[in-house]
């Protein structure tokens, strides 16, 4: 699936933004052009692609996004927009009177949300976040990226039900940015935050909520237990990596956020999204080639010899390999020297 950025400029600071190096607020090209969103339709029409997802910096303040989704619809894809919810009362107005038409099963927002107590927002975000989930709440899911190790999800079981928003919840891990500092989860802290996860499970089971696990979490962390709750859940996740691409307004295309940098092409470079998945997996397959995974035990282990697993993420991989006193590959020295430049 590809990952459309409407823009790289945000009206948010989260603490663990690990797309902060993508994002600019002055930038001629930090916005998405006509051009270049019918170039993407087009492409991504021709290689048989029915679901597009918008994220930026925050997708809703590009100032054409309610006529960019309208198109995409009207092109027959299915949209997923990620949004910190924080709409101006304009736009919010904008959403309601063309949106609302649009069947939930068409249109989705992935509201991603911070804990009002650990990582307030001020009174204007609060209550721009209020409207927007008053307004949109049967097609949004809320969304949660675990930065801390003590975290909470209260706040978002209280807000499913607060504005009947869909019972599903994204939770995704927070990853390094290689060679840069970034508040992210230590491999060596997965099971902690699994256990605190899986101490939620009433929750989940009492309000029918579905979690939803995002990128890069590993298998081997998991009990037998743990993971036949997700089973009979039908939790969707990935204990992969890479199972999407970012496009960006420029056209600049990579693996993800993490690797913004790190063999960064152009769309224009490619003709299919297979020359692109075939460009992503060696690209991966390079890196493991010489770190098989996030953990010692990655190597030889039976759920990466049997594709359950590949490992972790690349942006851990990758980070392992910052600080080595020998870097055997001279492209991923290069390319981690680049990301070590400074800002
Ligand atoms: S490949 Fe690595 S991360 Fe994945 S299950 Fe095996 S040991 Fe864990
Ligand atoms: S490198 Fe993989 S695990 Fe890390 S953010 Fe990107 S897709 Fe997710």
């Amino acid at each position: 699936m590809a990952n459309i950025l409407l823009t790289t400029q945000c009206n948010r600071s989260c603490p663990y933004c690990f797309a902060k190096r993508e994002m600019s607020s002055s930038a001629k090209d930090s916005i998405m052009s006509w051009d270049n969103l019918i170039y993407i339709a087009d492409f991504l029409k021709a290689s048989g692609q029915r679901h597009i997802a918008l994220l930026g910096g925050e997708p809703t303040i590009h100032p054409e996004c309610v006529d960019f989704i309208l198109y995409l619809f009207e092109r027959g894809f299915d949209v997923t927009i990620f949004t910190n919810g924080m709409l101006s009362p304009a736009r919010l107005k904008e959403f309601k009177k063309y949106l609302t038409i649009i069947s939930p099963e068409k249109l989705s927002f992935v509201c991603n949300l911070n804990d009002p107590v650990k990582t307030p927002a001020s009174v204007t975000e609060t209550e721009r976040i209020h409207q927007f989930l008053s307004a949109m709440g049967p097609w949004t899911i809320p969304g949660f990226n675990i930065y801390q190790h003590n975290f909470t999800l209260d706040f978002l079981f209280d807000f499913i039900n607060r504005y009947g928003m869909k019972r599903h919840m994204r939770l995704g891990i927070t990853h390094p940015v290689p060679g840069k500092q970034s508040d992210f989860i230590h491999v060596d802290d997965m099971r902690q935050i699994i256990e605190r996860l899986y101490s939620y499970r009433h929750h989940f089971d009492t309000f029918r909520v579905t979690p939803g696990l995002d990128c890069g979490f590993p298998i081997c962390k998991f009990r037998d237990e743990e993971l036949g709750w997700m089973q009979r859940l039908r939790v969707p996740s990935h204990f992969s990596c890479g199972p999407a691409f970012d496009i960006a307004p420029d056209m600049g295309l990579y693996h993800c956020f993490p690797l913004s940098n790190y063999q960064r092409k152009s769309l224009f470079e490619f003709d299919s999204m297979q020359q692109i998945d075939a460009h992503f997996a060696q690209l991966r397959d390079q890196i493991k080639a010489e770190i098989p995974g996030i953990y010692e035990e990655c190597d030889g282990c039976r759920y990466q010899e049997d594709g359950v697993c590949n490992g972790g993420g690349i942006c851990q991989v990758l980070n392992r390999f910052i600080g080595e006193a020998r870097i055997r590959i001279p492209e991923i020295e290069n390319e981690l020297a680049k990301d070590c430049l400074p800002e």
